[in-house]
């Protein structure tokens, strides 16, 4: 019988920051896109399928370790009591355990090719990235500082969509968050949102879509219901590319879709092309 058990995909805990060392080299991977199977090692550092280029997915330390000259990590000591909803607070531990996270985002100041920034990023391995009162609460420290500081913000979005245990006080922080960016874009302040995969529901429906530019990752799925859900709703079945980046960008939802290796780049390149006016006085 043991053949035909599934058994659940858990994430590994990755600490080094040797990105080559941390899967033996002989694991072969199926990219979740096309299907293709790689040795573990030829993903290379950024984890990339080398037959579609489908990025797989990235704890948020890692990107920084991929990306940033230096990095000044906010609000580590902040998180949720999850004692009001059965098994929430053994799943925020674990969370946490997995990500070195207090909750589903990393924010601080980073640096990328000599820019500075305020920087987010989502991690999908924490709850599916779901939004929670503490993401929200982050996210929106992060823009505030922005704004005071006179800084950009670019955001990693990754989210399975807004945080069921947390009810309406998941969904508050889509208004919460949608405010302290409309503050930072009145100050002339640019916001760059990159969208990986997944980025899904509410996040998708409050700050992923509010950049003044909008990267995704290829083959990210970007959406707000899922396929299945809409589907069951229109009586049809959608075309395999539906919520995709690429379809999202033939319809103008996003500005480009970036090779994961030519993302510090691209975006360093943004920033510096969106430096405030005050800053060259
Ligand atoms: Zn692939």
């Amino acid at each position: 019988m043991e053949l035909f058990t599934k058994k659940a995909v858990q994430p590994k805990i990755f600490r080094d920051k040797d990105l080559n060392n941390r899967i033996p080299d002989d694991l072969f991977l199926a990219c979740p896109y096309c299907g293709a199977q790689s040795y573990s090692k030829a993903l290379g550092p950024y984890r990339v399928c080398g037959n579609c280029g489908y990025g797989f997915r990235l704890q948020a330390r890692e990107r920084v370790a991929l990306m940033t000259d230096d990095f000044a990590e906010f609000d580590t000591e902040i998180q949720i009591v999850g004692d009001d909803f059965p098994g929430y607070e053994e799943k925020l531990n674990r969370a946490r355990q997995q990500t070195e996270l207090n909750d589903s985002v990393l924010t601080g100041v980073a640096t990328l090719v000599g820019e500075q920034t305020a920087l987010a990023i989502m991690d999908s391995y924490f709850i599916m990235g779901s939004l929670g009162t503490i993401t929200g609460e982050k996210i929106t420290r992060l823009f505030e500082y922005a704004t005071q500081h006179k800084l950009p913000v670019v955001l990693f979005a990754a989210s399975g969509g807004a945080r069921m245990q947390e009810g309406i006080k998941s969904l508050m922080q889509m208004a919460k968050v949608s405010a302290a960016v409309a503050t930072h874009q009145s100050a002339g302040l640019a916001y760059i949102v990159v969208l990986t995969d997944p980025t899904m529901g509410g996040v998708t429906a409050s700050f992923a879509m509010q950049g003044d530019v909008t990267l995704a990752e290829p083959h990210a799925l970007i959406g707000f219901a899922g396929r299945r859900v809409i589907e069951q709703t229109i009586h049809e079945k959608l075309p395999k590319e539906f919520q995709r980046a690429e379809q999202l960008l033939e319809h103008g939802y996003i500005d480009a879709i970036v090779q994961r290796k030519d993302l510090t780049a691209t975006l360093a390149h943004l920033l510096h092309l969106h430096q405030p006016a005050v800053k060259e006085s």
